[in-house]
């Protein structure tokens, strides 16, 4: 049996009739940047979340680059990240001229950890950038109190988590701006590249929406310098199409990873916790394991491709060497990155698939 990381082809071909049509009606309709296939989705993805405004952009790292700059990060600024992350969370800080201040993550629930936030705060610490890694929703009720405490922005990394909740209320609802990416392999994925930060802030919307498309609201009234990333029409298109069926999918994700959860106990396996109080949407379904090197290449040997989000944590990646961190700055960080390892999840895996993915687990760790 093969077992795919991810499977986009199934999903394409359940929703080929209603996706081929709206490409198709871009085409016709010969409507390539912008137009209303644009504002669409916009509103409609800003409704699902219950928030005000939704800028669509070229992708999640200028969502989060976007971000940053509406919130007036800037040269000497500092800017506290979790210390498991994509790059992006870290070196959007650093294209404006900002330092990211590395925050390790909590052992049990792998984003950042909330009690070793306070510690990093400086005079010249502007914003946290909670991760909502997984598809868990991060710490949101302490962060949002302590930044409150400490006059900080907050702007969530929302790539893994589409949909996730928090006490009943969407993430990307609680920091000052919000950061998704709809990169095809995402809970809500475009067939090409595409992102979007959401606000409930009118000005920074604004300031948004004109930055982006060269700092024009209105065409050939410059306010300022900008530049251009903007949501491609035909990725716009897709994405509504998709959208409606986003809470069906994560619901998919949720009952695999129960699965996965039940079938997967053993002493020499840790599997993901699920919040009591929340959503969690499995964008990744990680485990913690010994040898996980080994364990992914018998893996690949029974037709199961298994990976890793993400192999070397942030703070040990090459861009960051010069701050010369060791592995007692971020123990929690440094020791699980060693150890994860993702497990196929995508809503059209069966249960067979799951069963046999388990079990070749189980079969490796004996
Ligand atoms: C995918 C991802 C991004 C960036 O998205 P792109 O669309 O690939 O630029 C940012 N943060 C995290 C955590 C991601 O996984």
């Amino acid at each position: 049996m093969k077992v795919p990381f991810v499977d986009l082809k199934i999903q394409y071909k359940s929703l080929k009739q209603e996706i081929d049509a709206a490409i198709f009606n871009c085409l016709e309709n010969v409507n390539f940047v912008g137009g209303n296939a644009v504002s669409k989705f916009e509103k409609e993805f800003a409704r699902y979340l219950g928030v005000q405004h939704c800028i669509g952009c070229g992708n999640g790292t200028d969502a989060l680059e976007l971000a940053l700059r509406a919130a007036g990060i800037g040269y000497g600024d500092e800017v506290i990240v979790p210390a498991v992350s994509w790059i992006s969370t870290s070196e959007t800080v650093s294209s404006l001229g900002a330092t990211p201040i590395f925050v390790d993550i909590h052992p049990i629930y792998y984003t950042i950890d909330y009690s070793k936030i306070e510690e990093k705060i400086t005079v010249k610490t502007k914003a946290i950038i909670p991760v909502h890694l997984y598809g868990l929703a991060a710490d949101m009720g302490s962060i949002m109190h302590l930044a409150k405490k400490h006059k900080l922005m907050v702007i969530e990394d929302c790539a893994h988590a589409h949909g996730a909740e928090l006490d009943g209320q969407k993430i990307g609802s609680f920091g000052d701006l919000a950061c998704f990416s709809f990169y095809p392999g995402k809970n809500l994925g475009a067939y090409g590249d595409g992102g979007a930060v959401v606000t409930n802030n009118n000005e920074f919307a604004d300031q948004m929406r004109a930055y982006a498309n060269h700092g024009q609201l209105i065409k050939h009234d410059h306010l300022m310098e900008g530049r251009n990333s903007r949501l491609d029409t035909i990725q716009a298109a897709i994405l509504t199409v998709k959208l409606k069926y986003l809470d069906e999918w994560n619901d998919l994700r949720m009952q695999h990873a129960l699965y996965y959860n039940e079938l997967l106990r053993h002493e020499k396996i840790v599997c993901p916790v699920l919040p009591e109080n929340g959503r969690h949407v499995f964008h990744i379904y990680a485990l913690k394991i010994a040898h996980r090197d080994e364990v992914i290449d018998e893996l690949a040997l029974t037709g199961i491709e298994a990976s890793v989000h993400y192999p070397v944590a942030l703070p040990f990646l090459k861009p960051y060497q010069k701050f010369n961190y060791s592995s007692i700055d971020f123990p929690n960080a440094h020791d699980i990155s060693s150890q994860f390892i993702s497990l196929p999840m995508y809503p059209e895996l069966t249960n067979t698939q799951i069963e046999y993915v388990a079990s070749s687990v189980l079969k490796i760790v004996k």
